[in-house]
């Protein structure tokens, strides 16, 4: 029998980056329990999250309300199926999708929702003001972030150009 190495599980900001599964290479779990990997919520790696959880691992970060590191199970709008749209991957919202009712329609209604709110709570410092236990994300704090590890949060097939 072959050995092999031992997997590993860090987390990255909004997810886990875990190697040395059976099926090889590197794997991205998302706060959805699914990896992007093609094999989804059945990865190896999803498990090996949850163990490492479990186990005490760092919980990855929550996403900024205006911010998908995934694309949405369901469009937020109406409900329905939604699919990925590279077009509309973008630094500062994340994951690009379109919904199969409306097209692009349900995504900018969306993410002007959340734009809404957020600028009613306005915070000019934090994206995400404090609560009881929670810290926030200052808006530094967020586009910094962003900066240090951008290339995690797209999709395998969805080639983003380098910046
Ligand atoms: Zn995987
Ligand atoms: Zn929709």
């Amino acid at each position: 029998m072959k050995k092999r190495k031992e997997p590993t599980v860090v987390t990255s900001q909004y997810c886990y980056i875990i190697t040395g599964v059976a099926t090889g290479g590197i794997h991205v779990v998302h706060k959805n329990g699914k990896c992007i990997c093609g094999l989804g919520a059945k990865c190896e790696a999803v498990a090996l999250v949850k163990r490492y959880l479990t186990d005490g691992g760092q919980r990855a970060s929550d996403p900024p309300a205006d911010y998908w590191p995934f694309m949405p199970e369901v469009c937020p709008v109406c409900g329905n199926s939604v699919e990925n749209e590279p077009r509309l991957m973008s630094e500062s919202h994340g994951m690009g999708w379109k919904c199969t009712v409306s097209g692009t329609l349900h995504y900018w209604q969306a993410l002007t929702n959340e734009l809404i709110v957020l600028q009613k709570n306005n915070p000019y410092e934090y994206l995400i003001p404090p609560a009881v236990d929670y810290p926030g994300v200052k808006f530094e704090e967020h586009y910094d972030a962003q900066r240090s590890a951008k290339h995690w949060y797209y999709e395998e097939d969805a080639s983003p150009e380098p910046r």
